[in-house]
């Protein structure tokens, strides 16, 4: 049925959908009537796909007949989010809330998922890819670029789907090629890979048929967007030969690095589950249907539902709510840098394709666009380090907040090897090197970050939904490496999941508010990094020290649980008489079983609105911030929790404390102490 007989559809025009519409209305929008709900069912019925969506959300059930029957609906713009919803009415009664986004101009693909029309990802695909080729600046390759040492080659056979490993002396160092990013899974589920007794055979022919479903999809994806070479780790790098996987595992960064498009098996937990869109429960909603419509010069995608957000459908929400790490390749921490340093990235969700290049993101719903709003007033904003620092988006602080981000995202990842802890974050380290220029680099931290980078803290993990064989939340608690891997400063030196959020500030929208302190008495006087000079620093020396100097004091630890505190990790520190001075947070709860006093060393005030975080049972509300008489003038210090690991000044971190009284420190003189 074409539109042009719907009498809905005609009685609105494209200003309706303009930004503009609504400016100057108390209301959020005028009324607009249509016709009365039998009849848009009536056309919806008849193959109206305008009113097939606007009565999809329709819930009349409450409305009395007569009005059904007689009165028409109208249409206006909802009052929650007026920018991208509309409701229908009937008198003062909403029934119905559908979205709409305006497709921009420049978007010029017709519209895809027609209501029940099936996906077509292959036309997508190549219109990401196009527009990102030919229009994004900040996406073009880097001289730097690498190439892999060896390659699949998916058009070796005219007249057959088999494949072939080349070597890639053999290949034009200009020429294209596509890697892909995929779980493993258990050892059972690898059905293929390279070995040295394989090599001469996957040289002259891998069957086709032998490839596992999501290799398979990989090829045929490749080929479909005219691709010739795929790198896939299993079958390019020998798996048996530790020569040939240390030397590719290094050059990670730029294999990835210089790929044309890396293809993401995002919802396959191993190799036999493909990289198309195949939902694994039938049962769960699918996205929502769409369609697109022009409204005069206007044109409008409508959707039956809210769009799902890039982040949750990506398992990596930042405010970690639903769906946080449930897709099994956002849970493993090697993926973390293959996604990150691609140029370009389709990521194959359970719902839909997720697009990702340096220039935008965007969803099978929603293509053109990153959904993400930046810095909204609930995410937190990063700490300054001092006052001469700002908010812009390219300053220091953000930088250093990006960082936290990605060690935050990494942590929470899993490894099969612990030993891989640093080598898998390599490639990131470099690149974020080469880009930001943040200093020398400490075992997972940068020099310029210092001192903020030290106030980590771990998370203990009580309820979050891992995808983990074995114990999930057994796994995931924070615990050291059965071999030394780094020093007690550095979040390296744990395993699970790390937080930064001491160096962000929440709950606070007017930037010139947020005051923050510099650092009293405390340095960095020294470190070890002129000892080493590699990413991978396998080999950070057992007493890799930071020097610094500061003021520091013995406390005892109250070992009754802090009500309200359900991670039950937190702990109070007191006086001898009993008296709450601050908040503990161990590196691991169960070393504490016994010890009764740690050591805090002050590091920095704790700012303005981080009363906020401070749990209120902790000075059962007695303490409050006042507000401060000069710059560096708080009332509560945050720092480091220490333990003595030998005779003299040399300490080991064990845990972040906050909130400290800042008269725990009276009467006490700035040391040099050494942390290893
Ligand atoms: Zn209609
Ligand atoms: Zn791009």
């Amino acid at each position: 049925m074409p539109l042009l007989s719907c009498k809905a559809f005609r009685q609105i025009s494209g200003n309706f959908f303009s930004a503009k519409y609504d400016n100057g209305q108390a209301e959020p929008s005028r009324p607009i009537p249509l016709t009365p709900i039998a009849q848009a069912r009536n056309c919806a019925s008849s193959g109206c796909p305008f009113c097939t969506i606007l009565m999809a959300n329709a819930d009349p059930s409450f409305l009395p007949e007569e009005v059904l029957y007689t009165d028409a609906m109208t249409l206006k713009r909802a009052m929650i989010d007026p920018e991208q919803s509309f409701q229908l009415f009937i008198g003062m009664d909403d029934f119905s809330r559908t979205f709409f986004y305006r497709v921009p101009p420049e978007w010029r693909l017709p519209s895809l998922a027609e209501l029940d029309k099936p996906w077509d990802e292959l036309t997508l695909m190549r219109t990401w890819l196009s527009n990102c080729v030919t229009k994004h600046s900040k996406c073009r390759q880097t001289a730097s670029r690498g190439f892999p040492k060896r390659l699949l080659d998916v058009r070796a056979f005219a007249s057959s789907n088999d494949i072939r490993l080349v070597e890639s002396q053999s290949v034009l160092a200009t020429t294209k090629y596509v890697t892909l990013s995929h779980c493993w899974g258990p050892v059972a589920k690898h059905l293929i890979c390279t070995s040295k007794a394989t090599l001469s055979d996957r040289m002259q022919r891998i069957q086709f048929e032998d490839l596992s479903m999501t290799f398979k999809d990989a090829v045929k994806i490749c080929r479909d967007l005219d691709q010739k070479y795929l790198w896939i780790d299993s079958l390019c790098i020998i798996q048996d030969d530790g020569e040939d996987w240390s030397e590719q595992a290094a050059a990670m960064a730029s294999i990835y690095g210089g790929s044309y498009v890396t293809l993401a098996a995002l919802s396959s937990a191993d190799s036999t589950q493909g990289c198309r869109i195949r939902p694994r429960e039938p049962a769960k909603p699918k996205l929502s249907r769409y369609q697109d419509f022009n409204f005069g010069s206007r044109r409008v995608r409508i959707l039956e539902h809210s769009p799902t957000y890039w982040h949750s459908e990506y398992g990596d929400n930042p405010y970690k709510h639903d769906g946080y790490g449930s897709s099994p390749l956002r849970t493993r921490a090697w993926t973390l840098q293959e996604r990150e340093l691609s140029l370009r990235c389709i990521n194959f969700a359970q719902g839909q394709l997720l697009w990702q290049c340096r220039t935008m993101k965007g969803s099978s719903e929603l293509p053109w666009q990153e959904m993400i709003r930046k810095h909204d007033d609930s995410y937190p904003l990063p700490l300054k380090l001092n006052q001469r620092e700002d908010f812009t988006s390219h300053g220091p602080a953000f930088q250093r907040d990006h960082w936290y981000g990605l060690v935050e995202d990494y942590s929470s990842r899993y490894l099969t090897n612990e030993t891989d802890k640093l080598p898998a974050l390599a490639g990131l380290a470099s690149k974020f090197s080469e880009e930001q220029n943040p200093g020398n680099y400490l075992a997972g931290i940068w020099s310029d970050h210092l001192p903020s980078a030290l106030l980590w803290r771990t998370v203990p993990l009580y309820s979050r939904n891992r995808d983990q064989p074995i114990s999930p939340l057994a796994a995931f608690l924070p615990r050291r490496p059965q071999a030394y891997r780094a020093p007690s400063w550095s979040w390296t030196s744990i395993d699970g999941e790390i937080s930064y959020e001491s160096q962000r500030i929440g709950g606070c929208d007017d930037t010139s508010c947020i005051f923050d302190s510099e650092y009293g008495n405390f340095k960095i006087t020294g470190s070890y990094y002129q000892l080493v000079a590699t990413f991978d620093t396998l080999g950070t020396p057992s007493d890799a020290a930071l020097r610094m100097r500061g003021n520091i004091t013995e406390l005892e630890i109250n070992m009754q649980p802090i009500e309200g505190d359900f991670t039950k990790s937190l702990r109070r520190l007191i006086w001898a008489d009993g008296t709450t001075v601050g908040a503990f947070y161990p590196d691991i709860v169960d070393d504490f079983r016994f010890v009764r006093s740690v050591y805090v060393l002050s590091i920095r005030s704790e700012p303005f609105y981080s009363s906020i975080q401070m749990p209120s049972c902790l000075y059962g509300g007695k303490v409050s911030f006042s507000e401060p008489a000069s710059w560096n003038d708080y009332d509560l210090r945050m720092g480091l929790a220490l333990l003595r690991a030998r005779s003299g000044e040399v300490y080991r971190r064990v845990g972040l404390v906050r909130w400290l009284i800042k008269e725990v420190f009276d009467g006490t003189q700035p040391v040099q102490l050494r942390i290893v």
